[in-house]
């Protein structure tokens, strides 16, 4: 059975699509789902299969007030209103007209606001426009903000991206930054970009979204994109400018890293941004993969104490009791990432393996045994990083030496035992003197 929105809840919605054109429609509705349909709800279709209700989503951080938008549509006192419900509260035509009673429904509306309109056809499918818009003006932007733009995200490890500036670095997690769809003469202004009460300061660092000669900004219109067709005729998504990954963590946008979008302001500044996002908090119990870009927020921040640590392993200090004394916020990061790669173990033990694997003089003494002892095919890289070649190689030959508990993790009893097997190595043969090669005779 096909169905269709009464033709007036059609025409208020596209006006209010005019009004607030980025607004969120996650609690719009129109037909009743199967909740609905075990109800007399006005959103199942009637008997002409007409359905006669539509819920329309309350987006405040757009300017959408949906008590307001209701308010204001039950002002004008139009013949086509049955009812309207927002947050807890239910106004009709008929039943004590226009005065808002309590609404007992199990919804209380407070995400979205409902309108039912009459049951007479010749009312629900007036297509005239409603009159209340005057009354709920869209939101007037400030000047030189530009006002929801969508956002969408670019670069880091899940988009391998070029800046399309100066040195054309790759584009990494922990970078603030944005791409707006001109390229810009340097020096380049700054943009901070506004998600309700969080923004963040960024340099613009590439080219984009779909276009790359649409300076909306400087134009005054809207991004191109959002026609929906590109200036070279590609489907837009719309955007009006990208984020890395660190610009959306920084404004708190949920979602898997590379997929996010959203909707923001922004303004040029003067002010310099700070090149790398500040640090965020220390990784969730969530299970992450273990990859060098897990690394990077931590990498950066040991930058900034680098000085100590080149001490430290000119001295053969432990990196960790270094960071113990000089960076301890960095301590509960080793925990988590040590509690990642050895979820079994406890705590205390985290926190020691994450200091081990951020320790590149241990992991290279322990990965270069390894391979003195022929463990594993092809040997390890010594490279100083404790990864799951380490681990597993460590893991073998625990079990071999009856090393307990056999985890993988390279403790001070492996690293005994290490040493012991290394010992009992037979020096190696002296480097054979080379032989004589062939005598290069010059012509004669
Ligand atoms: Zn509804």
């Amino acid at each position: 059975m096909t169905w269709r929105l009464a033709k007036s809840l059609g025409v208020l919605r596209d006006q209010i699509n005019v009004q607030w054109p980025v607004r969120a429609k996650g609690n719009d509705g129109t037909i009743g789902d199967e909740r609905h349909a075990a109800t007399s709800s006005d959103h199942n279709p009637n008997s002409a299969d007409v359905v006669t209700a539509m819920d329309i989503t309350k987006d405040l951080a757009h300017g959408l007030d949906s008590r307001k938008v209701a308010q204001a549509i039950l002002d004008s006192r139009d013949p086509r209103i049955k009812y309207v419900i927002s947050d807890g509260q239910i106004c009709s035509a008929t039943v004590s007209p226009w005065v808002w009673r309590k609404y007992t429904g199990a919804d209380p509306h407070d995400h979205h606001f409902h309108i039912s309109v009459s049951a007479d056809p010749v009312l629900y499918d007036d297509t005239r426009p409603w009159q209340f818009l005057k009354a709920v003006p869209a939101p007037q932007p400030r000047p030189g903000l530009f006002s929801n733009i969508i956002a969408t995200e670019f670069g880091g490890s899940t988009d391998e991206e070029f800046s399309a500036y100066d040195d054309e670095h790759l584009i990494t997690d922990v970078e603030l930054g944005v791409s707006l769809p001109a390229r810009f003469l340097s020096p380049r202004r700054s943009v901070r970009v506004i998600k309700g009460n969080r923004s963040v300061i960024c340099p613009i660092i590439d080219v984009g979204p779909w276009n790359i000669n649409d300076p909306y900004w400087a134009n005054g219109t809207r991004p191109q994109s959002e026609t929906g067709v590109d200036m070279t005729g590609r489907k837009t998504n719309r955007a009006g400018i990208d984020l890395t990954p660190a610009t959306m963590d920084a404004l708190g946008i949920p979602g898997p890293r590379g997929t996010r979008s959203t909707v923001v302001d922004w303004e040029f500044v003067e002010v310099q941004p700070p090149v790398v996002a500040p640090l965020p908090p220390p990784p969730t119990k969530e299970p992450a993969t273990m990859n060098l870009f897990n690394f990077l927020p931590l990498l950066m921040r040991i930058l900034q104490i680098l000085p100590q640590i080149q001490d430290a392993m000119r001295s053969g200090q432990s990196i960790f009791v270094l960071l113990q004394k000089f960076a301890p916020d960095l301590i509960s990061i080793l925990t988590g990432i040590g509690g990642q790669l050895f979820p079994e173990l406890p705590a205390p033990s985290q926190t020691q393996i994450g200091g081990l694997m951020m320790d590149p003089v241990k992991v290279r003494g322990i990965q270069n045994k390894i391979n003195q002892l022929k463990l594993v095919t092809p040997p390890l890289i010594e490279d100083g990083i404790y990864g799951a070649m380490t681990k597993d190689a460590v893991l073998k030959f625990q079990q071999a030496h009856n090393v307990v508990p056999a985890d993988g993790w390279a403790g001070d009893q492996t690293t005994g035992a290490l040493q012991v097997e290394v010992a009992k190595l037979t020096p190696p043969p002296a480097a054979p003197a080379p032989t004589a090669g062939p005598v290069l005779s010059l012509g004669v």
